[in-house]
């Protein structure tokens, strides 16, 4: 950082504001714009970059009920990888992880991705039938995952119990040597600076009620505030709440709302540079720069709006992370917390038009949407410039389901995030 910004400057800027400049500005609400993006997470804002820098399309709101990266992208416990099913999930979510490899230099930003290695762990033949299937499939789409045994795992994470003793024995564990994690903050932020600069406006605190269909196409949208903005194109970015916002125009999808928890405990030294994820024990470990272990879970066995955590998660949490790493029973957890996740039948996404003209939607992000932040904006983008969905999406639009195209991705996206 050099000397400008001395530990003694960095205190004064945090309690005087400084001459830290607004990292995007504040503009009154026009009362019309090409496209508005409903929703300020990684998915809103990436799309708002992406129609700006790709296709020149710069009169463009997108409207955040809160704060930007408020909802799951602010909450998620990000992890990025490819490593999935299907050819279709394989490539969209391999795109992604490219784009996001280039990602600080594109926005000129810190976003901090540590490619350390993702490893799943199997503890029964049919996890690890599954994981060979997994690791065939995406050799095939040029994506590096591959099958280990106990002995390469041991030696990638000497924390890990790999006894043939225990409870829930590791018979082996998918490796994928791209995956890591990545600063979700800063993925946000990054996202909202450069699209600020290119020209679009992001209002925050400016939750929309309403969106005016005439003739089955869009007209405009309605905030709380009383604001009535006219729009041609609407993109609804909103995940956990996505089902109300497409209520408003009409649209109805199944998507379901679940909450999921995750807890960070106190930093320690490093000792794990790997994620670990256990299907079978429905939890996943990595530990970030600061030293904190962040831990996750399957999602809560409920659908609620509800963002409480719950003493039954950190019990269980506990229970299982101890059967894989015992050497943590001293390790204190610091905090709690959850997030919404919009969990689709099928575990992919639904992206691109619907049946209403102008009102588009990426949304179905579940427990896994946060790595899929770069390919969406960038698709949505090429399909609201473009008129119709690319390539890279088109196995994931609305349609899907009424024809019965599903794209079955719970085997890779259950609690592997
Ligand atoms: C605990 C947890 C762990 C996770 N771990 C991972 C992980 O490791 N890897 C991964 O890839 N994914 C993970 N996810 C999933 C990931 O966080 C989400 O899929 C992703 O962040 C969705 O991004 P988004 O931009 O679509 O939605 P969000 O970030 O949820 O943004 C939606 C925004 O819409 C706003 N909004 C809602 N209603 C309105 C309205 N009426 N008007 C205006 N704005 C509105 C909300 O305030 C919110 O800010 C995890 C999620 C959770 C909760």
């Amino acid at each position: 950082m050099g000397s400008r910004y001395s530990a003694w400057s960095l205190l004064r800027h945090g309690l005087t504001g400084g001459d830290w400049s607004r990292a995007f500005r504040h503009h009154p609400v026009k009362n019309s714009y090409d496209v508005v993006i409903i929703g300020g997470g990684v998915h809103g804002l990436a799309a708002a970059y992406y129609l700006a820098k790709n296709h020149g399309i710069t009169n463009v709101a997108v409207l955040e009920k809160s704060y930007i990266g408020s909802g799951g992208s602010g909450r998620n416990t990000a992890i990025l990888r490819s490593n999935y099913l299907t050819p279709e999930g394989i490539r969209f979510y391999d795109r992604s992880v490219k784009l996001y490899e280039h990602l600080a230099a594109d926005l000129n930003f810190n976003v901090m991705f540590s490619q350390r290695g993702h490893l799943t762990l199997a503890h029964n033949d049919s996890s690890l039938r599954t994981m060979a299937w997994r690791a065939e499939v995406n050799k095939l789409q040029g994506v590096d995952s591959s099958v280990i045994g106990p002995d390469e795992i041991s030696k990638l994470v000497p924390y890990l119990d790999t006894s043939a003793h225990t409870r829930y024995p590791i018979l082996g564990a998918l490796y994928h040597p791209p995956g890591g994690i990545i600063r979700h903050d800063a993925v946000v932020w990054g996202y909202a600076r450069a699209a600020d600069a290119l020209g679009v406006h992001i209002h925050q605190n400016t939750e929309l009620v309403g969106i005016d269909v005439e003739a089955n196409r869009v007209v405009g949208v309605r905030t709380a505030g009383g604001d009535r903005i006219s729009t041609p194109i609407v993109l609804n970015c909103t995940a956990g709440w996505s089902t109300l916002i497409s209520d408003l125009a009409g649209v109805s999808m199944p998507v379901q709302t679940f909450p999921l928890q995750a807890a960070v405990t106190e930093p320690v030294k490093p000792f794990l540079d790997t994620v670990v994820v256990s299907g079978t024990l429905h939890t996943y470990v990595s530990q970030t720069d600061r030293g904190e272990l962040v831990f996750g879970a399957s999602v809560d066995p409920f659908a609620s709006y509800s963002t409480r955590g719950s003493l039954e998660f950190v019990e269980g949490l506990a229970g299982h992370v101890l059967e894989l790493m015992p050497a943590l029973s001293k390790m204190r957890l610091l905090r709690q917390w959850a997030g919404l996740c919009d969990m689709t039948p099928d575990y992919s996404p639904i992206m691109g038009p619907t049946p209403v003209e102008g009102f588009h939607v990426d949304v179905g992000w579940g427990t896994y949407g946060f790595k899929a932040g770069p390919v969406s904006g960038e698709a949505m983008a090429d399909c609201i410039a473009g008129g119709r969905p690319p390539e890279i999406i088109s196995a994931f639009g609305l349609d899907r389901f009424e024809a019965g195209r599903l794209v079955g991705e719970k085997g890779a996206a259950a609690v592997g995030h």
